[in-house]
């Protein structure tokens, strides 16, 4: 048995941008359904997926990424193998293509979990991995945005997801489950928009917007990544699998109603249990996903 499930992000996604989510989270799921349904690793699976996903400008991670408020891109990512517990992650990193490879090189070849800003990118120099321009990663459509948030007075990211429940959470995120019962999760992103510089989210954070633990299960995170820390939710979610048979939408529900609940935060999260039964949840107006196990003879792929 192999599955696989893909988010492209939880918010109140437009109808002339829902298309491009589709395309997005399908193309991602063929890339990591073709590495499992051939025997190849979680880890290339979600890798690759996501550095798709971190191509494509629909979606706030690599290129397309939000604008910081000093006019700066900051990337965050993370991944972990849910069988060895190794996991690597960066945060606020600059000038960085694809942060969810680098996340992986700090995984595989440092002792560390989480390395940030320039140390991070020396790690990535130092193994191969080379700075690219802001041109790169910038893109027209968050220059704008940077501009009119900037003209904002009293702008606020909070106000933002609990008032009008629309900023954009683009973030993109996997959980693969390989046929040697690995399972893993990775997480992309650009963060919030016009943040503060340094500002990190709950998706570099091991237990926040990424955990894996292959006895039990994988989630990503997408959505308010203040609110997401605070109640700890991929953590959290696995630990309630851990307690209720494995039920992952059972599981799912309570980690969202728990983020709004207890600390009015919005998002979503997808999840896959030990034997790769998956399921989403959300509470934004939408979110992009798609999900496939070897039970289906074709992917599930909604926003
Ligand atoms: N969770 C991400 C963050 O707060 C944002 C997102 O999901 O789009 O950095």
């Amino acid at each position: 048995m192999v599955s696989f499930i893909v988010h492209g992000g939880a918010w109140d996604i437009p109808d002339e941008l829902v298309d491009a989510h589709r395309q997005g989270v399908a193309r991602a799921m063929q890339i990591g359904w073709d590495i499992l349904s051939h025997g190849g690793s979680g880890v290339d699976a979600v890798e690759k997926a996501i550095n798709y996903l971190e191509d494509d400008p629909t979606f706030d991670a690599g290129r397309g990424s939000f604008v910081n408020a000093a006019g700066e891109i900051e990337l965050d990512a993370s991944i972990m193998n849910g069988t060895t517990f190794r996991c690597g992650a960066v945060a606020a990193v600059q000038n960085i293509r694809y942060p969810i490879s680098l996340a992986r090189l700090v995984m595989d070849k440092s002792e560390h979990v989480l390395l940030a800003g320039k140390g991070a990118v020396q790690f990535g120099a130092e193994n191969g991995v080379q700075q690219c321009s802001s041109n790169d990663l910038l893109v027209g459509r968050e220059l704008e945005r940077w501009k009119d948030l900037l003209a904002q007075k009293n702008y606020s990211t909070k106000d933002a997801f609990q008032k009008k429940k629309s900023l954009p959470s683009d973030t993109v995120g996997c959980v693969a489950l390989d046929a040697a019962g690995i399972l893993v999760a990775g997480t992309s992103t650009g963060g919030t928009p016009n943040k503060y510089p340094g500002r990190v989210g709950d998706s570099p954070m091991i237990g926040c917007g990424t955990y894996a633990d292959s006895a039990i299960g994988g989630v990503s995170c997408t959505g308010w990544g203040e609110a997401i820390i605070k109640v700890v939710l991929a953590k959290t979610i696995v630990g309630l699998l851990e307690v209720n048979g494995g039920d992952t939408q059972a599981a799912a529900d309570e980690g969202i109603y728990r983020l709004e609940k207890k600390v009015e935060g919005f998002g979503g999260v997808i999840v896959l249990n030990s034997q790769g039964i998956p399921a989403f949840s959300y509470n934004t107006p939408r979110m992009a996903r798609a999900y496939r196990t070897t039970a289906m003879s074709d992917a599930c792929i909604d926003v």
